[in-house]
């Protein structure tokens, strides 16, 4: 199979063009191999604005083996500068998939990060729905630099396939860049609130809302405290129309 086409840099970060079946497939290809580690981020402008300031998060994002679009802000950005992105591809839609196809093809899953007792919440409630999903661990933890040689160690010891990190962005994809290779797992990928949503924490916007592009709103509505976060978005908007998306950090 091809490498993941990249289709367009928005603040120097590569966006690549892939559907949901392909960032399923490339997973499966890359596991099945076993030929390294790839790690895999979900892009929203929420990324895109944080690696604008960030450099380190920036060069994650420019190293990492895929980048899918996750937002309705990234399309809009790209046909903008007029390239046609084929779908979102969330990290929440995202993490039940790869479970599904976890539990056909045999791969051990460790949930990484969110509050205490979430992640095998979410790990239970996946396995219940994909029968035979092989849960290598569950893990808090905190992505606390000192915590990190233990997390890796209790990681590799449970010989994972697929790790999914859920510590919010960018520590989580920051914490791959550093840890994914040293952990042994062959896929990582920073999920974001994933678990949370599975868990029944926090509740996903209804498809329609999803479709409208106001999947920000009903998240900020949810989560008040978002809204400091949340300014990115309209910051965003404005920088791309401007054409002003060159990053501020070397
Ligand atoms: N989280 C964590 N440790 C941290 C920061 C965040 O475990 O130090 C978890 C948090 O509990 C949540 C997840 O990371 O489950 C994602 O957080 P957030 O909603 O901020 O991320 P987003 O979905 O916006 O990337």
């Amino acid at each position: 199979m091809n490498v993941p086409r990249v289709a367009l840099t928005l603040m120097e970060v590569p966006i690549h063009d892939v559907t949901m079946e392909e960032a399923i497939s490339y997973t499966r290809q890359w596991i099945a191999e076993k030929s390294g580690f790839y790690q895999v981020a979900t892009v929203n402008p929420e990324f895109l604005m944080a690696a604008r300031k960030h450099g380190a998060f920036r060069a994650t994002l420019q190293k990492a083996a895929l980048c899918v679009p996750d937002g309705i802000g990234v399309l809009a950005a790209a046909r903008l500068r007029g390239t046609h992105l084929r779908e979102r591809v969330a990290g929440s839609d995202l993490v039940p998939r790869l479970a599904a196809e976890a539990a056909r093809c045999g791969w051990r899953v460790f949930f990484l990060g969110a509050a205490p007792g979430i992640a095998e919440r979410a790990a239970d409630i996946l396995a219940t729905r994909y029968p035979g999903l092989q849960i290598a661990g569950c893990y808090a933890g905190s992505p606390a630099l000192v915590e990190e040689d233990a997390i890796v160690a209790r990681v590799r010891a449970t010989q994972t396939d697929l790790l999914l990190v859920a510590y919010g962005a960018p520590k989580q994809d920051l914490w791959l860049a550093r840890n994914l290779h040293r952990t042994g797992a062959t896929v990582g990928i920073g999920v974001g609130g994933s678990f949370d949503f599975i868990a029944g924490l926090t509740r996903r916007a209804p498809r329609w809302i999803q479709r409208v592009g106001l999947e920000w709103l009903y998240r900020l509505l949810q989560e008040p405290r978002r809204w400091r976060r949340q300014l990115a978005l309209p910051h965003f908007a404005v920088l791309i129309l401007l054409g002003r998306d060159a990053p501020l950090s070397s």
